[in-house]
């Protein structure tokens, strides 16, 4: 090195950069590559919310990336990191994301350059609706166009004020709710919405254990169990993965990094507890059973097997890429990794898990939340009780059989409990998520080993969402 600073390319460029590495590869029509990188269009909105007696203006955007595919589809983050630049590479991230995990939507995305922090709940409400009036009335929010989700600083209120604005807005419009996803169940959104990134996480690490010549790529074997485990960011995200790792997989998390530092305890931090720390006292610090560390970041760098970033984008640059020790990377957020560190890595032999799959759990639920807004009914209602009594039939002749011809079999309770019980809502959606995420995954390894030229998970990624975004741009006749 001669001293000078390494030029880090921006989030867009970065996302461009990943794009190119993957098309290099395919055999794209003249103009179609073009055709599909570049973003469609980005609506940038300013408007003024009157609070604590003055006008605030506020800048918004929506950007449209690619609408091969209608509605659009893609969260609104609440952040003083917003911009235009990164409004547009997460619209092409969610492109890609949906083409990937078989959702039927183009890629689209939206925010407010805010810190939500600063504002109480009424006036959230007044700037969410009055952000959400601007964009409905432009068919940037619309059932069939364009539908938006929760994102970094949004969650489920949001949604319920934004789906509560269209409707005054679209008053006869029957199918109103389908105009945003990740609603609370009880204004029209679905079971296991809130969970389904973090569970998409942890069904992508399942779906990854399961190829043993993948895990051998990371110098990892066995399973989940007992696997240290770091999480940058106990949002929604990593806060879930986490949770569903550590109870259900018996993986370790042995660090959480936060934004005021983070906690170390090689023999497992307790995350529910760890969370409701942070809920109740804003951060990590004073946390009294782990080591604290104050800056934080350094915490990406300790020995792990799986480290989880789950916060922001850019985490791993080319400042920090040489140092980070784990060998499997799971990209719970979008664009933690930078191009640089990507290459950096990839040099490593890290094996890296790509956002685009990795955090698709959300926008896979979404899907279901908007089909179950459209057809008005709640999953499983109508089979439920007619699978229960279906299950029924047999166990009763089971223990007919057994009784009459004298074996005396008896059927475990737990058995019974379980065999019996009908499928409802969330048990249909975790089943969808789960399949989607092993789907995906298989899509995605079956590009990588089946070419020479393809070496890593993100560029097998690209291509199977960019095969089929050409698919569907062929049908169409461009
Ligand atoms: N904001 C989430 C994402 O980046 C969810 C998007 C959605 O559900 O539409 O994937």
């Amino acid at each position: 090195m001669d001293g000078a600073p390494v030029k880090e390319p921006s989030f867009r460029e970065s996302v461009d950069l990943m794009f190119n590495r993957a098309v290099a590869l395919m055999d794209l029509p003249p103009g179609l590559e073009d055709k599909i990188r570049v973003c469609n269009s980005t609506y940038t909105v300013r408007f003024g919310v009157k609070l604590r007696g003055q006008i605030h203006t506020f800048t918004g955007y929506r950007s449209v990336h690619s609408e091969h595919m209608e509605p659009v589809k893609g969260g609104i983050r609440y952040s003083l990191g917003v911009n235009q630049d990164e409004v547009e590479a997460l619209a092409a991230l969610m492109t890609y994301k949906c083409a990937l995990v078989e959702t039927p939507f183009g890629g689209s995305k939206g925010g407010l350059c805010i810190d939500p922090r600063e504002y109480d709940e009424d006036e959230l409400e007044r700037i969410t609706r009055r952000f959400a009036y601007e964009l409905a009335k432009r068919d940037l929010i619309n059932p069939s166009q364009n539908v938006p989700a929760p994102d970094m600083g949004t969650g489920e209120r949001e949604m319920a004020w934004i789906a509560d604005q269209y409707a005054r807005m679209n008053t006869t419009d029957i199918n109103a709710r389908a105009c945003v996803t990740g609603k609370p169940v009880n204004a029209g959104g679905i079971q296991g919405r809130v969970e389904a990134t973090g569970r998409g996480v942890q069904y992508a690490l399942q779906e990854f254990f399961r190829h043993p010549d993948d895990l051998a790529e990371a110098g990892l074997s066995g399973t989940l169990d007992g696997k240290k485990v770091i999480v940058q960011g106990l949002g929604n995200v990593g806060y879930h993965a986490a949770k569903f790792l550590s109870e259900e997989d018996g993986a370790r998390i042995i660090g959480v990094i936060e934004r005021d530092g983070a906690l170390l305890d090689e023999d497992g931090l307790n995350i529910e507890e760890v969370r409701n720390w942070i809920v109740q006292h804003g951060g990590v610090t004073g946390y009294p059973n782990a080591q604290r560390i104050e800056a934080g970041a350094v915490l990406l760098e300790h020995p792990c097997d799986i480290l989880i970033p789950a916060a922001l984008e850019g985490v791993i640059n080319i400042s920090n890429a040489d140092r980070i020790k784990a060998p499997l990377i799971i990209e719970a957020a979008n664009g933690p990794v930078t191009a640089g560190a990507d290459e950096v890595l990839r040099k490593k032999g890290t094996v890296i898990i790509p956002d685009m799959y990795a955090n698709a759990g959300g926008v896979t639920v979404s899907y279901f939340e908007w089909v179950k807004n459209l057809s008005h009914i709640r999953f499983g209602r109508m089979q439920r009780r007619q699978e229960e009594s279906r299950h029924q039939l047999i166990v009763d002749e089971l223990e007919r059989l057994s009784r009459d011809t004298g074996v005396g079999w008896t059927l475990s309770p737990g058995f019974k409990e379980q065999y019996l019980r009908g499928a409802g809502e969330l048990e249909l959606v975790r089943s969808g998520l789960d399949d989607t995420m092993r789907g995906a995954y298989q899509a995605m390894h079956a590009k990588w080993r089946s070419r020479d030229d393809v070496t890593d998970l993100r560029t097998a990624a690209y291509i199977v969402a960019i095969e089929r975004v050409a698919a569907s741009y062929r049908a169409k006749g461009l």
